[in-house]
C-alpha cells in the first residue's frame, strides 16, 4: 500500500502538489488523471521516492506503515530498486541493443552474467518481444520500445509499477495492445500499477480506482464507475466529456 498523508511540493511561487492525502491499495490499478500542469508528474516523483516533499510523508509497506521520504543514502536506493518506472519517450539506452537495455539494472544490481541471461529471456518473453533479444531500438517501433521499458522495469521485481503517460506517444491500435499488456502483467504478477494519464481512455481500459487532480490538488475520487458515470468536479467533467 502507498500512503501520503498532507504532502506538498512547489517549485519557487509555483504550488506543484498541494496538501495531499491519498492511499492506495496493494495490488490495485490506480489512475490518476489530470489536464496537463495539473501536477501528477510532481506527485508521481513524490510517490517514486525520486523527489522529497516539502513537507508530508510517504508510507509503504503491507499496512502502510513504513515511512519511506526520510530514507537516505543505500537505504533508499534499495527502496527505489523494488519499484519499477515507465514514461512516454521510453528512456531507454539508445547505446545498447534491446537485451542490453533491459541487463541494465541486473548489472547495476551486481547480478552474475548467467543469472543476467535467464532474466532477460524470462522478460523478453513476458512482453512478448523474444525475437527481438539482439535487435537495436532504431529498429524497433513504439509500442516495441514500450515493451522494452516495460521488461526493463520489472527485471528488479518491483512491488510497484509506475506509469507516467506511458501510451501518450503511441497510437489507439498499439496503445490498447501495451494496456492489455500491463493488466496481464498485474494479473499475473499481482503488482501495484500506478498509472498518471490525461487520457480518459486509459483509465476507463485498466483502472480499477481513479483520482482526478486538478491544480495539485486531488478534486475528485472513486471507481472508475462512479467517477465516470457521475463527474461532480468541473475538472472531472472537463476529462470524461471530452
Ligand atoms: P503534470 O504532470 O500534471 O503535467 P507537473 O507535475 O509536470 O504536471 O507540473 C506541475 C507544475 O509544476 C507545472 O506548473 C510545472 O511547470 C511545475 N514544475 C514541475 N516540475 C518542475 C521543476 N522541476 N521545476 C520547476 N517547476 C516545475
Amino acid at each position: 500500500m502507498i500512503i501520503l498523508k498532507g504532502v506538498s511540493k512547489q517549485y519557487g511561487a509555483i504550488v506543484a502538489v498541494q496538501d495531499v492525502n491519498l492511499m492506495i491499495p496493494s495490488g490495485s490499478i490506480y489512475g490518476i488523471i489530470g489536464r496537463s500542469g495539473a501536477g501528477k508528474s510532481t506527485l508521481l516523483r513524490i510517490m517514486s521516492l525520486l523527489e522529497r516533499p516539502d513537507t508530508g510523508e510517504v508510507y509503504y509497506g503491507i499496512n502502510g506503515d513504513e515511512r519511506v521520504d526520510t530514507l537516505r543514502g543505500k537505504e533508499l536506493l534499495m527502496k527505489r530498486r523494488k519499484m519499477g518506472m515507465i514514461f512516454q519517450n521510453f528512456n531507454l539506452l539508445g547505446s545498447r541493443n534491446v537485451a542490453g537495455n533491459i541487463a541494465y539494472p541486473l548489472e547495476i544490481a551486481g547480478m552474475s552474467q548467467k543469472q543476467i541471461n535467464r532474466r532477460v529471456d524470462e522478460l523478453l518473453d513476458m512482453v512478448q518481444i523474444e525475437d527481438k533479444r539482439n535487435m537495436r531500438l532504431r529498429e524497433l517501433s513504439g509500442g516495441q520500445k514500450q515493451r522494452v521499458a516495460i521488461a526493463r522495469a520489472l527485471a528488479a521485481k518491483p512491488e510497484v509499477l509506475f506509469c507516467d503517460e506511458a501510451t501518450s506517444a503511441l497510437d489507439p491500435k498499439t496503445t490498447r495492445s501495451i494496456l492489455n499488456l500491463l493488466r496481464d502483467i498485474h494479473d499475473q504478477l499481482k503488482i501495484t500499477v500506478v498509472l498518471i494519464t490525461h487520457q480518459m481512455g486509459v483509465v476507463r481500459a485498466i483502472c480499477d480506482d481513479v483520482m482526478v487532480f486538478d491544480d495539485g490538488r486531488i478534486v475528485e475520487g472513486g471507481t472508475v464507475k462512479s467517477v465516470f458515470t457521475s463527474p461532480k468536479t468541473e475538472a472531472a467533467k472537463e476529462l470524461v466529456y471530452a
